[in-house]
């Protein structure tokens, strides 16, 4: 069956978040510290122990750069701005990852739309989880459709379409939830980052899905 969830109620959960993130960077900072003991005492292996310390401190500035995001910057500076150039800009980088997994995009783009008031490294940062997440789900590559339009004439839409593993109901349910991920390298912290993003942004963020399809999502941001 069609799931429709509308994202944007499930977001006040600052203290699930705390303990999340505590917990998500004691384990990698425990096997630091195991690590730098076994260098201490002398380890042969120095090659391979310094690979996994270097993975483990990947993964803890990983998780520091996503909740970075959510944590209100010191200067946020909400200006107009095209759509069609944050996307097109957000394409641009994620086009050698795309080519490397076999991934095209299918980009369709009405020009001139109206302005949308943002922040534009936050909206980019949004976009960019998104589009992460629908390469993700697509393990053999394929196609991607990056659509641009008018939605009313108060606002623009964009639509995310891949052709992916999708999301079973049950996944759909906790969409959202900080650090919940089915991923083995995952963080659980894009859905929860891009929703609030565009929350922020008095837009609104719908996702359907059907298991061995893909996966639809749709951001409506208001126009100044
Ligand atoms: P992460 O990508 O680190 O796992 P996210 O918050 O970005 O964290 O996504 C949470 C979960 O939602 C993913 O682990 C995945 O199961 C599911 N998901 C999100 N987007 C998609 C998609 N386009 N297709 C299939 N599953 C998705
Ligand atoms: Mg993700």
């Amino acid at each position: 069956t069609e799931e429709m969830l509308r994202r944007s109620e499930k977001l006040s959960v600052v203290g699930q978040i705390a303990a999340g993130v505590a917990h998500e960077i004691r384990n990698p900072l425990t096997s630091l510290k195991g690590f730098t003991q076994f260098l201490q005492q002398g380890a042969a292996n120095k090659k391979e122990y310094y690979e996994i310390m270097m993975a483990e401190l990947n993964r803890i500035e990983l998780i520091i750069t996503e909740m970075l995001v959510l944590a209100k910057p010191q200067l946020v500076r909400y200006q107009p701005k095209s759509l069609e150039s944050i996307i097109q800009s957000v394409i641009t980088l994620l086009e050698t990852q795309a080519i490397m997994s076999n991934i095209q995009f299918d980009v369709v783009m009405e020009h001139q739309l109206p302005l949308i008031h943002c922040e534009e490294n936050q909206l980019k940062q949004s976009f960019i989880n998104l589009i992460k997440n629908a390469m993700e789900a697509m393990p053999d590559g394929g196609q991607i459709d990056i659509h641009l339009f008018l939605a009313d004439e108060k606002a623009v839409r964009v639509i995310l379409k891949d052709r992916g593993i999708g999301i079973t109901e049950e996944v759909l349910a906790r969409l959202g939830e900080p650090f919940y991920t089915t991923k083995e390298k995952g963080t659980g912290l894009g859905i929860m980052t891009s929703s609030k993003i565009i929350e922020d942004h008095h837009g609104q963020f719908v996702v359907k899905s059907k298991v061995g399809e893909g996966t639809v999502v749709s951001v409506t941001l208001p126009i100044t």
